[in-house]
């Protein structure tokens, strides 16, 4: 069986960019019709040569602010239990928000390795906000941008050890 990988972080810091950039088009398992749960979807992922199970976890975009942090711990927690390893997306053009703060020791206290991704660093919009993700007590942040392809070299350089 492949290494599992899964992609964790609260809304909108490119979770599902950074899937779909390592997935491209060999999603397993998709389920679009309304009313089914797509927290979490999967797919066939690549990077320079490096095969592994990539895991999205997703679908909170609808949701009531007031249940958000406890369905994103559950789902978090799923995720990083079947997983190898977990990606920790944090934003580096917001810098650290309470929740990832929150996202941040739920993962310290986990048994999975952990590799923390500052996104959309493209550019040097993300520089204080690159800084501000040591604050997460994950190591040193690994500065990407999804939607570019930045990064994903020293993205490799991580993973490798630990699949
Ligand atoms: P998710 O909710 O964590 O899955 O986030 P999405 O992948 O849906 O991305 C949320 C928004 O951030 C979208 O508008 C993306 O286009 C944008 N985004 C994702 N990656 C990057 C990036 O590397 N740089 C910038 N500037 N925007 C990005
Ligand atoms: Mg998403």
């Amino acid at each position: 069986m492949k290494p599992r990988v899964a992609i964790i972080g609260r809304p909108n810091v490119g979770k599902s960019t950074l899937f779909n950039r390592l997935v491209g088009k060999r999603v397993a398992l998709v389920d679009d019709r309304p009313g089914v749960t797509r927290d979490r979807r999967e797919g066939e992922a690549e990077l320079i040569g490096l095969k592994f199970t990539a895991i999205d976890t997703a679908g909170f975009e609808d949701d009531d602010a007031a249940t958000l942090p406890g369905r994103m711990r559950a789902q978090t927690q799923a995720a990083v239990d079947v997983a190898d390893v977990a990606l920790f997306v944090v934003d580096a053009r917001a810098g650290v928000v309470p929740l990832d703060a929150e996202i941040g020791r739920w993962l310290r206290e986990s048994t999975t390795p952990v590799i923390l991704i500052a996104n959309k660093a493209e550019g040097r919009s993300g520089e204080s906000g690159i800084l501000d993700a040591w604050s997460l007590g994950l190591g040193e942040p690994v500065a990407i941008s999804a939607e570019h392809g930045d990064g994903m070299v020293d993205l490799f350089n991580e993973l490798l050890p630990l699949i």
